[in-house]
Parts: C-alpha cells; sequence; structure tokens
C-alpha cells in the first residue's frame, strides 16, 4: 500500500518532468528547421514576434488557459504545442510505470524523446536534422552498449543503415538522406534482431499510410506525408511489441 502511494507521486512527478521536456522539444520543432539556435532569446509567438512572459509558458496549462490563442494578437497557437507536451508528458510516466529508473528506461526514454522532434519535423518540413539523427545513432549504442548487446546493436544499426541506403540508391527521391540516418538511430536502439520487425512494420504503416492518403485526401507521390514519421511510430511499436511480434511470427512460420 504505501509503495503504491510513493510509486504514484513518483508516476505525478514522471508525467510532469515529461511536460517540461515537452515544452522544450516544442521550441526543438520550431527552431531547428529554420535555424535558430536554442540558445538564442525568450519563446516569442510565431506570428505576431512577442516575447512570451513565464505565465504563457506553463505546459499544457497555459494553452487551455489561453484557449489556444496568443494574448497579444489572438492568432490562433497550434494544436501542436499541447500534443507534443501531452505525449512527452504520458510517455514517460509511462515508461517509468514499466521500468522504473532503471537503464532500460533511460533507453527506451531517450529513444522517444529523439523520436518524438523527428515525427513532428519531418511532418511539416520533411527534414531529419542531423544534429538529432547522428547523436541518436550513438546513445543508441551507448546504451545497448551498457545494456550489454555489443554486437546487436552495432549490427542493428549497420542492417537499418544498409537497408535505406540500397531503397535510397535504388528508387530516386524515394528516400531522403536523412531516412538512412534515422534508420541507422532506430537499428541501434533496437538492435538486431528486432530491426528487421521494425523495417517490416515501417513499410506496413507507410503502405496503410499511403493508401488512406490517397482515399481521404488525394494525396500522391510527392504531395504524400515523408517516410520518418511511419519510421518513428514503427519503432515504438517495435520498442514494445517487437519480441511478441518477432515469436509469433516464427511460430507462424513453423520455424
Ligand atoms: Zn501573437
Amino acid at each position: 500500500m504505501q509503495t503504491d502511494a510513493v510509486k504514484i507521486i513518483f508516476l505525478v512527478f514522471a508525467f510532469l518532468f515529461g511536460l517540461v521536456i515537452g515544452s522544450f522539444l516544442n521550441s526543438v520543432i520550431y527552431r531547428l528547421p529554420r535555424k535558430i539556435p536554442l540558445s538564442k532569446g525568450r519563446s516569442f509567438c510565431p506570428k505576431c514576434g512577442h516575447g512570451l512572459k513565464a505565465f504563457d509558458l506553463v505546459p499544457l496549462f497555459s494553452f487551455l488557459f489561453l484557449k489556444g490563442k496568443c494574448r497579444y494578437c489572438g492568432a490562433p497557437i497550434s494544436f501542436r504545442y499541447p500534443l507534443v507536451e501531452l505525449l512527452a508528458g504520458a510517455g514517460i510516466a509511462l515508461l517509468f510505470w514499466f521500468y522504473d529508473l532503471s537503464l532500460p528506461f533511460f533507453t527506451w526514454a531517450v529513444l522517444f524523446l529523439l523520436l518524438l522532434p523527428l515525427f513532428f519535423i519531418d511532418l511539416e518540413h520533411k527534414l531529419l536534422p542531423d544534429v538529432l539523427t547522428i547523436p541518436g545513432i550513438f546513445l543508441g549504442l551507448g546504451f545497448q552498449f551498457a545494456r550489454g548487446n555489443f554486437w546487436q546493436s552495432p549490427l542493428g544499426a549497420a542492417i537499418g543503415g544498409v537497408l535505406f541506403l540500397l531503397i535510397y540508391l535504388l528508387w530516386k527521391g524515394g528516400m531522403g538522406e536523412g531516412d538512412i540516418k534515422l534508420a541507422a538511430m532506430i537499428g541501434a536502439f533496437l538492435g538486431y534482431p528486432l530491426v528487421l520487425v521494425w523495417f517490416f512494420i515501417s513499410f506496413v504503416l507507410g503502405a496503410l499510410g499511403g493508401i488512406l492518403g490517397m482515399l481521404l485526401f488525394k494525396l500522391k507521390g510527392k504531395s504524400a506525408i515523408p517516410f520518418g514519421p511511419y519510421m518513428a511510430v514503427s519503432a515504438l511499436i517495435t520498442a514494445f511489441w517487437g519480441m511478441p511480434i518477432l515469436e509469433g511470427y516464427l511460430r507462424l512460420a513453423g520455424l
């Protein structure tokens, strides 16, 4: 009973901590593709440029209190802001619930907090910044080394990178160089053999998304959604359910 109460208090802290990180990630998502230094100046309204005060920047609550509008010019604030904060808060709390403060917690938390900005930057700008993916490769290798996965992680990174390099070379214009680095990063975190499960799920999601995009939004070819968001979502699916999926597949295949 006592420990349950303590765990719930820590869980609330994990959620609040995640909200604050989410607020920082919002500034990463806005500033990185626009080449505005993260360290430079306070946050400002993208529409009127008015500097924001501490009270305008409380994660989640400011958006609700201001009813999604800038206090100074009344311009609508993108729904992405509270969404990213909520996702970061819920993700960190969920990981803490499953893993406590263990090495797996930090491994998957770091992967999640890298994928979150990559998802939204790629969705909006069709760009996967090197400053996130390249350190991400080394973070993935480092965390998995610390967990004793000395060959699974580099092999995963190599398989992810090479598969996407081949797609990049064979299918001109289909993938960007950023996708290759992101694939190596995800491969480093997931390791072998999960990288193969991830690869498969990415293309299933990508195909479903492509079909839905054509049917619902009449998107086609170049105007379609970039591939990074599918890679990010399938990495999270694989991190949680990769092993059961792989075992289920091997059983079905009679292996
Ligand atoms: Zn404004």
